[in-house]
């Protein structure tokens, strides 16, 4: 089999979108989280997913295709800490018109809330907590810069509703 045939038939595993954009290159087992977080299934704007699909760099990836939607700075901080070496290509009339990609935030403000439930953070309305976020050993570690308890991402994540 020759490598174009390959390649065409690999993009038709995701259906192109007109306006929006794709994220790709996320971790495998991410692409759940980010869809999570941001409630895209409560939403009407085209979603296309795939999971676990084969990629050079990774070995797999997970990959979200979702229209009409063009992240601010501060979401896409929000998935680099799913997905540090995620891929945004925003899309428009089917053509990629900014791509770039990810790298974990070294800090994240009013995204999630501390695991920690004697933390201050938890007690007032609205305010979340924020972290300093650090890479020890390919772990992610969160570390609350008020009761400076830290938590690895997955403590965080699971406290949060997201995570598997
Ligand atoms: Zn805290």
């Amino acid at each position: 089999m020759s490598s174009s045939n390959t390649e065409s038939k690999s993009k038709l595993l995701v259906e192109a979108i007109a306006n929006g954009t794709v994220i790709d290159h996320i971790a495998p087992g991410q692409a759940i989280n980010i869809i999570r977080m941001f409630k895209f299934l409560g939403k009407d704007n085209q979603l296309t997913v795939g999971f676990n699909l084969r990629s050079g760099e990774l070995g797999k990836k997970d990959i979200i295709k979702i229209s009409n939607v063009v992240f601010s700075p501060a979401q896409t901080e929000q998935i680099a800490v799913l997905a540090p070496n995620a891929t945004i290509n925003q899309i428009e009339d089917y053509k990629v018109v900014d791509k770039y990609k990810l790298k974990l935030p070294n800090e994240t403000v009013g995204v999630f809330k501390c695991p920690n439930s004697n933390c201050i953070t938890n007690d007032e309305k609205a305010a979340h907590a924020r972290f300093k976020i650090t890479k020890e050993n390919n772990e992610i570690l969160l570390k609350c810069r008020y009761c400076e308890r830290v938590f690895s991402r997955e403590v965080v994540l699971e406290y949060n509703g997201l995570g598997n």
